[in-house]
């Protein structure tokens, strides 16, 4: 299982899902070290968690802030957990690598970093799908978080590229999957919208389609960012 869903209900739900669906889980992958990716252990909690070389770096650098940030959004959202987040014995994978799944299939990683310092997307050639993170989402824009640099985003956006052509499946962190020729057209807007904000902060123009207030919010807070000095 790569990444996680956040309500306590959905990973509640998803090992007698997953049984049922005969789709046993053999083990997690973390894309980045944002809490929101982070919760596969909540649903098992026994299960080796892996992840890119930077992302085990990262959470080794700020032990205990995922489990802050959970707890910050479940007390605002009024929710409760059966059990604490367990971030221990992390499995760490060098980026770019290959991770091998029984005799057949090879897992390439690939570097992902610009939202975050840290990152890696996960291509799975045999099945054509390619887990990302949080880039190439449908719904949000591209948010340079602490750590993140726009040079760093476009450029995993330009190494994404020729995986994205390949894929028949692109699943983002956040919203729906999204087949080639979508993922394709998010990745343009994406590319042209980190121009603009690089050439006209604050008055860039958002992407179609992901222009809600949440998301003015998400770009006032990057033109902020690009111009602070680092
Ligand atoms: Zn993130």
């Amino acid at each position: 299982m790569i990444d996680s869903p956040v309500d306590p209900e959905e990973l509640d739900a998803l090992p007698g899902l997953l049984e049922q669906s005969r789709f046993p889980v053999s083990g997690l992958l973390a894309t980045h070290g944002d809490w929101d990716h982070l919760l596969g252990r909540l649903a098992f909690p026994a299960a080796t968690l892996g992840c890119g070389e930077s992302t085990g770096a990262r959470l080794a650098a700020e032990p205990g802030d995922a489990q802050r940030a959970l707890r910050s959004f479940d007390e605002e959202q009024y929710l409760e957990r059966p059990a604490p987040l367990g971030l221990g014995g992390l499995q760490t994978l060098p980026v770019p690598g290959r991770l091998s799944l029984g005799d057949e299939a090879e897992i390439e990683l690939h570097p992902a970093d610009g939202h975050t310092g840290d990152g890696t997307a996960y291509w799975m050639g045999w099945t054509g799908v390619l887990v990302c993170g949080d880039y190439l989402s449908p719904v949000e824009i591209p948010e340079i978080s602490d750590g993140g640099s726009l040079e760093a985003y476009v450029a995993t956006l330009a190494r994404l590229r020729p995986v994205v052509e390949l894929a028949d499946t692109v699943v983002p962190g956040h919203g729906s999957p999204l087949d080639r020729e979508r993922a394709l057209a998010v990745l343009e807007e994406d590319v042209a919208y980190l121009s603009e904000l690089e050439r006209a902060g604050a008055e860039a123009s958002l992407p179609p389609g992901r222009r809600t207030g949440a998301q003015q919010r998400r770009h006032a807070a990057n033109a902020r960012r690009i111009s602070a000095p680092s």
